[in-house]
């Protein structure tokens, strides 16, 4: 609440972070605008880019990754990501533009190990892993069988728990590996 007291402002509010209501004499009371997420949602469903409850895009971790989307080589920045000061926006911009530039400035990039592969004898087109896929990754090639780049690959493993042909295998968790795994757990289990 802000009042006139002899010609003086007063401002009373409840401080969330102190949880108690404080009571201040500002010089000058200035109101921001209020802002909320623009019209993203296709921008997000094109891209896979996850967004808050709000509409607002959101970072993969706070603390560990606070540019990054789950979509690799995707970064946000400023009102993208929530309404902000103008010296958090730089930061994070900076921080956007420098996560960029390890991926531009890099002559070879290294992918990881777990990612899927298609045993392209046994597919059947059945779409089934390119419908799947939240990434958007495989694709039915020319010659008639479901390609997956490793590069793009986020390894999730999706598509190889919903292929009915059991074509697709994702590497270093093959159903041998996880069933040595279940198998030696139950054994332990039960010793
Ligand atoms: S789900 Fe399996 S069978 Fe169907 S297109 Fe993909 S790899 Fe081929
Ligand atoms: S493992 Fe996941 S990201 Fe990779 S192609 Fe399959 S569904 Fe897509």
């Amino acid at each position: 609440m802000v009042e006139d007291k002899g010609g003086r402002l007063s401002m009373r509010f409840k401080d969330l972070l102190l949880d108690r209501e404080v009571v201040l004499s500002p010089d000058i009371l200035a109101l921001s605008t209020g802002a909320v997420p623009g019209d993203n949602e296709g921008l997000a469903r094109t891209m896979k880019l996850e967004r808050d409850d709000l509409g607002w895009f959101q970072e993969v971790h706070l603390k560990q990754r606070p540019v990054d989307f789950f979509t690799e080589g995707v970064y946000m920045c400023g009102l993208a990501h929530a309404p902000k000061l103008i010296t958090e926006t730089i930061a994070q911009a900076q921080a956007a533009a420098g996560r960029a530039l390890t991926v531009l400035a890099a002559e070879r990039q290294r992918i990881g190990g777990v990612v899927a592969v298609v045993e392209k004898d046994l597919c059947a087109a059945c779409l089934i892993c390119v419908r799947a896929c939240p990434y958007d990754v495989p694709y039915i090639c020319e010659d008639g069988y479901s390609m997956i780049d490793p590069a793009r690959c986020q390894g999730c493993g999706i598509c190889s728990a919903e292929c009915p042909a059991k074509a697709i295998t994702l590497q270093s968790y093959t159903d041998a590996q996880l069933l040595a795994k279940c198998d030696a757990l139950l054994a332990e289990a039960a010793s």
